[in-house]
């Protein structure tokens, strides 16, 4: 077949973008998975999801942002000149690690050339790089990178999702398409908040969602900042954490000492070992 190209872990041919269950590690999906095509889908499925597999595959196919599916469709095609002799997943990523986790962390979108590529959240790129390298420092994985969804990484009671999932350009999901992917979350909310004590929020969007996902009466809401704290009737927690982009490491606005302050917090209230 045209254009295929081996995984650079496991050495099988794939397509790009990766057809739904023809062997890609992890992939949730069969070609049986129902496909979001619209929000109203979207709704209707993620209302209906009953564990957090059955999500994970049903977010791996949808199909519901126009501009978005193209988007991450093209990047899967044309993909980076380092990245010219691998397949692109090219597909919604679903969020990654335990299932029953006690501390949730959530991000904003896949890049392009990162999750968008190795199907696996945060994986891939300068950001992952990062944020992997803090959460091994902190005992929460149980490698120091995240190369591919095929790496053996495990996940230490924490969850890593996203409140958009596919690949934005400019890394910049239109308001409509955050709506429009809202639901996924709200359903993975609804799924795992029964054992998250903590959500980490990775920049000032991911504050936002998280504070509505957690909507609580009377709370006090803090604006976001580094190390800003909400803290629920419940226990729970919400952490401020700026995103560990490119652009924040190298200027220094995050550092790893920032990020490890961040993450020994989290797992200490967390309860994790
Ligand atoms: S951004 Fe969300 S709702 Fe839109 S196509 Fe991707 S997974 Fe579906």
């Amino acid at each position: 077949m045209w254009g295929v190209r081996p995984h650079p872990r496991t050495g099988r041919l794939f397509a790009s973008p990766v057809a739904p269950g023809t062997g890609w590690p992890g992939d949730p999906a069969t070609p049986q998975t129902p496909v979001a095509a619209d929000p109203a889908q979207v709704s209707a499925l993620a209302g209906e999801v009953h564990s957090i597999p059955e999500l994970d595959a049903l977010v791996s196919v949808c199909r519901a942002c126009p501009r978005l599916v193209a988007w991450r469709e093209q990047a899967a095609v044309i993909k980076r000149r380092a990245f010219a002799d691998q397949p692109y997943w090219g597909r919604p990523v679903p969020g990654w690690g335990s299932q029953q986790p006690r501390l949730l962390i959530l991000g904003l979108a896949p890049a392009a050339h990162g999750g968008n590529r190795t199907g696996r959240m945060f994986t891939g790129d300068r950001s992952g790089d990062q944020l992997f390298a803090a959460l091994h420092r902190a005992g929460l994985v149980s490698s120091p990178s995240s190369v591919d969804a095929a790496d053996g990484l495990r996940a230490n009671r924490i969850r890593i999702t996203a409140p958009v999932r596919c690949a934005p350009p400019a890394n910049k999901p239109a308001p409509e398409e955050q709506v429009t992917c809202s639901p996924w979350l709200e359903a993975e909310w609804r799924l795992v908040s029964g054992h998250v004590r903590v959500i980490v929020a990775l920049g000032g969007f991911a504050w936002q969602v998280a504070l509505r996902l957690v909507e609580h009466a009377g709370i006090r809401k803090p604006l976001f900042s580094h190390g800003a704290l909400a803290e629920l009737p419940s226990g729970l927690r919400v952490l401020g954490c700026y995103h560990p982009s490119q652009q924040n490491m190298f200027t220094g606005k995050l550092t790893p000492a920032m990020l490890d302050a961040i993450f020994t917090d989290a797992k200490t209230m967390a309860g994790i070992r």
